[in-house]
């Protein structure tokens, strides 16, 4: 069993110092940002204050600084999700924008015979993407359904493959319910018929480590600002040779081998994906985030994150007239997403804020879980390795006093 030292953690987050309504600030909308500890904000200060420079062109000494300091922000990417090669490692603004990449992708790959499936439990990040891919090249699109427990109906996942499925694309960790998907079993019988796989990660990075090799992912996408990195960058990981067949997403500088008004020839991975400049500081940022998550440690921060979990579960429960959505805390990360009956979720949240306590609500760009519970949301709470119990003690007091005054 790992232990955390949570003095020295939460003194790395400058933001947890601050009040918000005159109370102390409980931060639980973990899943949609992180907040940032002081090493990754000196990362950010040091790169605009003593090498801010275009990289990948200049043969000036900062341009090669900011090069290097960026290419090793990708090398540690590359390491951590054990990616093959580093140029498999495409830096993007983020998962909608890595998603967004590759669905372009196939509407220049995909016709009226293909198939494609997605679940009913995604982000409508990696919904509408390819329902505009869909339109472009009349692929069709089906839906693994979920079950009431929040699970995603694999039984019926095998009667929707075939011969003409091409990519499925699922998350490997809900963000409106936090249930863990068994990507494992979705890959393989992906890969049975021959299909690709997209993982969203979005919501897993911050607490699972994925192997992409030992899991054979086919493209894995995730958001720096979700892992304690900064908002704005994040990262597709895609297998070579996919990436090498998927065509080029946006066209631009960088991007190029050769151009020419008759004909142009795109670079190499990465910068085949990567036209314009980037946002330099947010990737060499991510990599010190990597860094910093990596030095505590997953498996302690999964332990932890899984105490609070139960913990906060266990308590909220006892609240009474509280409905939990999604499965068993042994299958979730640590979010928490729930109803009190009688109330809507969003006067909870005002009332939680009012005692300095955030929450998410509403439904969490994941309309379709919303209509399958017929509920117009719900009231999130997401926790970190940076909460604590006492926050959840908090937190839970303030729930009983928002359901006193609402009911
Ligand atoms: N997928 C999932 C599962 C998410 O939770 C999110 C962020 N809420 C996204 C995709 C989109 O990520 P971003 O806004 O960073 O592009």
């Amino acid at each position: 069993k790992h232990t955390l030292d949570m003095n020295k953690i939460r003194a790395d987050f400058p933001i947890l110092q601050r009040k918000i309504n005159g109370k102390p600030l409980v931060y639980f909308d973990n899943a949609a940002t992180s907040q940032t500890p002081q090493q990754v904000i000196d990362a950010i200060v040091h790169y605009y204050s003593d090498y801010n420079a275009n990289i990948h062109r200049g043969v000036h000494s900062l341009s090669q600084i900011a090069t290097d300091a960026y290419e090793q922000a990708r090398e540690k990417i590359r390491s951590h999700f054990n990616a093959e090669h580093v140029h498999e490692i495409i830096f993007t603004a983020g998962t909608t924008h890595a998603i967004n990449l590759v669905a372009h992708g196939y509407s220049q790959l995909l016709n009226e015979q293909d198939e494609v499936i997605v679940s009913a439990m995604e982000h409508h990040s990696n919904i509408v993407p390819w329902q505009m891919m869909c339109e472009k090249t009349g692929a069709k699109l089906k839906v693994i359904p979920m079950t009431e427990n929040g699970e995603l109906e694999l039984d019926t996942f095998d009667q929707l493959l075939n011969d003409n499925t091409k990519l499925v694309f699922v998350n490997h960790v809900s963000n409106a319910l936090g249930t863990i998907n068994p990507i494992e079993e979705i890959i393989e019988k992906t890969h049975a018929v021959g299909a690709k796989v997209l993982i969203d990660g979005a919501q897993a990075a911050p607490h699972i480590k994925a192997d992409v090799q030992a899991l054979d992912i086919d493209y894995y996408t995730v958001s720096a600002h979700k892992m304690c990195g900064p908002t704005g960058v994040g990262v597709l990981y895609g297998k070579q040779e996919l990436l090498e067949a998927l065509p080029p997403y946006q066209g631009g500088g960088e991007m190029i081998a050769e151009v020419d008004f008759e004909k142009t020839t795109y670079a190499g991975l990465p910068h085949k994906f990567e036209a314009g400049t980037p946002n330099i500081s947010g990737g060499i940022a991510f990599g010190v985030a990597l860094d910093y998550m990596n030095k505590i440690g997953f498996d302690a921060i999964a332990d932890y994150e899984m105490e609070l979990l139960v913990y906060a579960t266990n308590q909220l429960n006892e609240v009474g007239d509280v409905r939990i959505y999604g499965t068993a805390v042994e299958q979730k990360t640590a979010v928490i997403s729930f109803n009190i009956e009688g109330i809507h979720s969003y006067d909870i949240g005002t009332l939680l804020d009012k005692m300095g306590i955030a929450v998410r609500t509403g439904h969490h760009c994941a309309q379709p879980i919303m209509k399958f519970y017929k509920i117009p949301g719900t009231v999130r709470a997401s926790f970190s390795f940076y909460n604590t119990k006492e926050e959840i003690d908090a937190f839970i007091e303030a729930v009983k006093k928002a359901k006193s005054m609402l009911l």
